[in-house]
């Protein structure tokens, strides 16, 4: 069973209401700081090992600066991710630049920046040569097609259109060594939200056994492995969190068997979740706006799938309390949705839940990874505030609501008066 908090009473969080109107996201820095340790202390065993946030989980500046002083890196994947990592004064090694479909003006800013670039594709050699100039160190992604089992959300590895055959792979290297590149990384990425712990221990082991070959076959040692994200959270009542020990362990075994018999075993151990490192402590804050009953009961809130789209995007469940009616009978089924003119703009379907009023406060979980990140203007509907619960208690506003005028920043009503 996972348990689903919320850290602010019903009286703490109606005053904080008062200050910032819901809908609104909030986040908790103390828990986020905590996990960041319990990441680190779990794969601490192994050689140099650093966790690089996935910025498009959660791309706030302010919750980037808390994880950098944990001493996280960023897993940049775009050019604005990168300006935001800069922002945040993040440089060289502590950015992992893994794109895919990648424009000439991301690798020139990555190189700029002297990010570890991870590239996606054997052609994209030559043309980051192109366009920026190789780095000293080069890190290639590695899609194990139908070595690896798939994975709800990212699917077959083969049918996934990131990363190198075997085969290119082995090309790759032999072509940067060729161009007098000397240092490489290695990197997988082939899960989303996966639940099972075994499930990394293997990617790593296919990493390392790969590491091998590489080395037999054409004299390298790699610098580092980064077995991508995809560690999944409890998003519902019955599963279970991930052990990150015993996958911190299992891969600290993985090393002694199958690195260290050939020399390998100062290989550095990356990772690059965003899930699991903020998604169960952000929450989305919404009330209840109206109560409807046709065919179904429908309960209205004010916020929408523009704050929060993973129910309507892939019928993800995610755990709705409303604070204050704790201890009444679940007894009344609802969809609850937004005001999005799309049917699956829906929360929940189906889900049993004390009798609602308008006003109820509703607390949505795990909304803390892929919420407010994944937000979008569809329908005129706007993005919310985010907001940060200090160590302290006090609470901040880290990103302010948008407004009208944001959603027209783009138009030029002065040009139409002549159109
Ligand atoms: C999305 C992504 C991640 C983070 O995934 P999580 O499921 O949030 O851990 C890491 N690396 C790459 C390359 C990604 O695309």
């Amino acid at each position: 069973m996972s348990e689903k908090t919320f850290p602010l009473s019903l009286a703490e969080l109606q005053e904080l209401t008062r200050r910032f109107p819901t809908p609104f996201h909030l986040y908790d820095e103390k828990a986020i700081r905590q996990n960041a340790r319990r990441v680190t202390q779990a794969f601490g065993r192994n050689p140099g090992f650093r966790e690089f946030f996935a910025v498009k989980a959660c791309p706030n500046p302010y919750l980037m600066k808390i994880l950098k002083e944990e001493g996280f890196g960023a897993d940049c994947s775009s050019l604005a991710e990168l300006l935001l990592s800069e922002r945040v004064g993040l440089s060289g090694d502590d950015i992992m630049f893994t794109s895919n479909d990648t424009p000439a003006e991301e690798f020139v800013k990555a190189k700029e920046l002297g990010a570890i670039i991870n590239l996606d594709d054997v052609t994209h050699i030559p043309f980051l040569e192109k366009v920026a100039g190789l780095p000293e160190r080069v890190c290639l992604r590695y899609n194990p097609g139908p070595l690896k089992g798939g994975n709800a959300i990212i699917g077959k590895p083969e049918e996934a259109k990131y990363g190198f055959t075997r085969e290119q792979l082995f090309e790759g290297y032999r072509l940067l060594l060729e161009k007098g590149v000397r240092r490489f990384g290695l990197h997988a990425m082939v899960a989303s939200n996966e639940l099972n712990p075994q499930y990394f221990i293997d990617t790593a082991e296919i990493l390392f056994a790969l590491a091998v070959a590489l080395k037999e076959q054409l004299g390298i040692s790699l610098e580092f492995i980064n077995i991508g994200g995809g560690i999944g959270i409890p998003y519902q009542l019955d599963q279970q969190p991930v052990d990150l020990e015993r996958v911190g362990q299992g891969i600290h075994e993985a090393y002694g068997c199958l690195l260290a018999p050939f020399g390998l075993e100062k290989i550095k151990l990356y990772l690059e979740c965003g899930r699991m490192i903020t998604g169960p402590y952000g929450w989305l804050v919404a009330t209840v706006r109206h109560i409807k009953d046709t065919y179904k009961k429908y309960v209205g809130l004010d916020a929408c799938m523009a704050n929060l789209m993973r129910p309507a995007l892939y019928g993800a469940y995610h755990h709705i309390t409303v604070p204050g009616k704790e201890n009444l009978p679940q007894d009344t089924m609802y969809d609850v949705t937004g005001s999005l003119c799309e049917n699956n703009d829906k929360f929940a379907i189906n889900r049993m839940l004390p009798k609602l009023e308008p006003g109820d406060l509703v607390v949505i979980h795990d909304a803390g990874a892929h919420g407010h990140a994944m937000g979008f203007q569809y329908n005129g509907k706007l993005r919310s505030a985010e907001l940060l619960l200090r160590e302290d208690g006090s609470v901040v506003e880290i990103r302010r609501a948008e407004t009208v005028d944001d959603y027209f920043a783009t138009l030029d009503f002065k040009g139409l008066r002549d159109f």
